[in-house]
């Protein structure tokens, strides 16, 4: 009984475990993988991705030279990062990726991999 006091009384007086989400933003560890993106403009469209994505997210179109991901699919596991040669796709920390519509899951997060000649 005495333990349970003592308990009772130690988390009243230490802080939260939780956050004030989404008025406070969570902190996420330096390797987090929020939202996929891929970096159209240097993809040499070699299906690396495509061939390696265990469940379909990426595809590769060979005429246009630039790879699609489909973020409904992607359980960014982070194989497509890993084998890509010229490193063009990488994680953003933004986890907030809700889409109301499922045909909003295939609009492409592009922009150049801010971490270059580093796996993301
Ligand atoms: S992170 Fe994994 S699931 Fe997502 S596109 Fe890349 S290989 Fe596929
Ligand atoms: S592995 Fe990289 S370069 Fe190759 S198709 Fe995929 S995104 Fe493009």
């Amino acid at each position: 009984m005495v333990s349970m006091i003592i308990k009772v009384l130690k988390n009243l007086l230490s802080k939260p475990f939780t956050s004030k989400y989404p008025k406070e933003k969570a902190k996420v560890s330096v390797n987090f993988r929020g939202a996929i993106h891929v970096d159209q403009e240097n993809c040499i469209a070699c299906r690396l991705c495509e061939v390696n994505c265990p469940t379909g997210a990426i595809v590769v179109d060979t005429k246009k030279n630039y790879a699609v991901v489909d973020r409904s699919l992607c359980i960014l596991c982070g194989m497509c990062a890993e084998v890509c040669p010229v490193n063009v796709i990488w994680f953003s920390n933004d986890y907030e990726n809700a889409e109301k519509k499922k045909k909003d899951f295939r609009k492409q997060l592009p922009g150049p991999n801010p971490r270059p000649g580093k796996r993301s």
